[in-house]
């Protein structure tokens, strides 16, 4: 394949990759944005192997036919609940691919800069491993963090502040002493160094940082796993891989700003780490986490339900781990029927992955006119006869309005409790991924309904039917 074809196949792929994100932005359309992206890579893929720059097919096949079996076996292996866990592992070798590429390029004999270009490339290297370093580490404590491997809990070195501050002007010291470097070995040693760095610095930043920040640093990764893939575009020169790069790059960027806004945080202030952990002094219950709670039966649900005129579902990380989204839409068709308005409340962070809870109803084929955004719902809990929490916790906690010392403390929440009875669906009294008490409990117009989200809806179901 001619370089000019491979050009002209590559605006194709990018134009593609526009499409795609453009389709995932919504439900309705997310499928054909996910053929867009399937076809565009496609093309990318062809048209490098088959471009100029490849001279050798056997080690490429070698490494496509692992790649792709690896790929397929987590396809068809990897949980729903676990989808989380597999990207954040996704953006470390993303990472670590550009760590790789980077160093394979400072060694690269048949390299032949000079003056300017030489410097360029010298600085392409040294960021691309830079990024790509903190991606690969910040990523692999996600991993652990959202898989369970290692406590959510936040690590807080004393002057945790500085020592990030100190790190980075290292690392712009240690990149002088690089491009100044006369000779290969003499490269080495800053890259190395700041290698170790880089890797430590993504290790700080995400053991830093608290339960409920987690969605913000995860598609801070994304966004990072994004420039990682850029910076190595540019030291392969390889333009699809720079525009795809940053495509994903600031697409990561303004999801987490998105986030940010959704939990009422500073962006700064998450990445700098250490957020999201309150002030340490109130117990672990938080304010009014104390009480009596009051149970409730499958039968007495099921009874609440269909004497009420307004209901509203609040989804969580439960209905995903119980599956339960195709009960939850049966329910609601049946109701539905017998002329109650049903609908469902989404919290940007319910479940483990932004639109976790979108792509569980979307499956369930839940109508998307029912399923609202937190903004545009969350003032219609009074006028609401039953608001039904799924499975869910965090994000309906009171406790972030109601105890300015709680470590979810100013994150907006859906305010399920000023309905006229909140139902809270769950196994135990246990908390959520913040680790922190319910007071939505304790209220006197809440009910408990203790059990599998899954096995307790059928029961309600056929309370429903009979
Ligand atoms: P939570 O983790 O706060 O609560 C989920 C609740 O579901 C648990 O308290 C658990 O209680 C219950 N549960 C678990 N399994 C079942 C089951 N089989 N049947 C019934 N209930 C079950 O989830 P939320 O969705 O409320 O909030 C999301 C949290 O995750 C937030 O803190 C958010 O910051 C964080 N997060 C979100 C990410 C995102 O991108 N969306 C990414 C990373 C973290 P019990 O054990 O008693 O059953």
């Amino acid at each position: 394949m001619s370089e000019g074809l491979v050009t002209v196949s590559y605006i194709g792929s990018t134009i593609l990759f526009i499409l795609s994100l453009g389709g995932l932005s919504h439900p309705e359309t997310a499928r054909r944005g996910n053929f867009y992206g399937i076809l565009g890579m496609s093309i990318a893929i062809l048209a490098t192997v088959l471009g100029p720059k490849v001279t050798s097919y056997v080690p490429i096949i070698i490494a496509m036919l692992i790649g792709s079996a690896v790929g397929i076996y987590a396809a068809i292996k990897v949980k729903m609940t676990e989808m989380p866990e597999l990207v954040a592992l996704m953006h470390s070798l993303v990472g670590l691919a550009a760590v790789l590429v980077g160093y394979a390029n400072f060694i690269d004999p048949t390299a032949a800069f000079t003056g300017v270009e030489k410097t360029i490339h010298e600085v392409e290297i040294y960021l691309g491993i830079l990024i790509g370093a903190v991606t690969f580490s910040g990523s692999v404590i996600a991993f652990g963090k959202l898989s369970g491997k290692i406590d959510g809990k936040p690590v807080l070195l004393p002057a945790r502040h500085w020592i990030n501050l100190g790190l980075l002007i290292l690392a712009i010291i240690l990149g002088v002493g690089f491009i100044n470097a006369q000779s290969t070995a003499g490269g080495f040693v800053p890259l190395l160094l700041m290698t170790a760095i880089a890797l430590a610095f993504g290790v700080h930043m995400v053991m830093a940082i608290g339960g409920a920040d987690m969605p913000v640093v995860v598609s801070m990764l994304n966004s990072y796993s994004g420039w990682a893939a850029s910076a190595t575009g540019f030291m392969l020169s390889n333009d699809l891989l720079i525009v795809t790069g940053a495509l994903v790059g600031s697409s990561g960027a303004i999801l987490s700003y998105i986030m940010c806004r959704a939990m009422n945080r500073h962006f700064l202030s998450v990445i700098a780490g250490g957020f999201g952990t309150g002030t340490g002094v109130t117990p672990a219950g938080g304010a009014g986490a104390e009480g009596e709670v009051q149970p409730i039966t499958p039968e007495e649900t099921a009874e609440l339900l269909r004497n009420a005129s307004r209901v509203i579902l609040v989804p969580g990380y439960g209905m995903a781990v119980a599956q339960a989204q195709h009960t939850v839409y049966e329910i609601t068709k049946l109701l539905r029927e017998k002329g109650v308005d049903v609908r469902f409340a989404i919290h940007p962070v319910a479940g483990r992955m932004p639109g976790h809870m979108n792509v569980l109803l979307a499956e369930a084929k839940v109508p998307y006119d029912i399923v609202l955004e937190m903004d545009e719902i969350n003032e219609d809990f009074p006028e609401t006869d039953v608001a039904m929490v799924i499975g869910a916790n965090d994000i309906v906690n009171p406790a972030a309005q109601e105890d300015p010392n709680s470590p979810i403390a100013g994150m907006p929440v859906l305010e399920v409790w000023k309905a006229k009875t909140s139902i809270v669906m769950k196994r135990s009294m246990a908390s959520g991924y913040a680790g922190v008490d319910n007071p939505l409990f304790y209220k006197e117009n809440n009910r408990m309904l203790f059990g599998d989200a899954k096995k307790t809806l059928d029961e309600v179901l056929k309370y429903l039917q009979g």
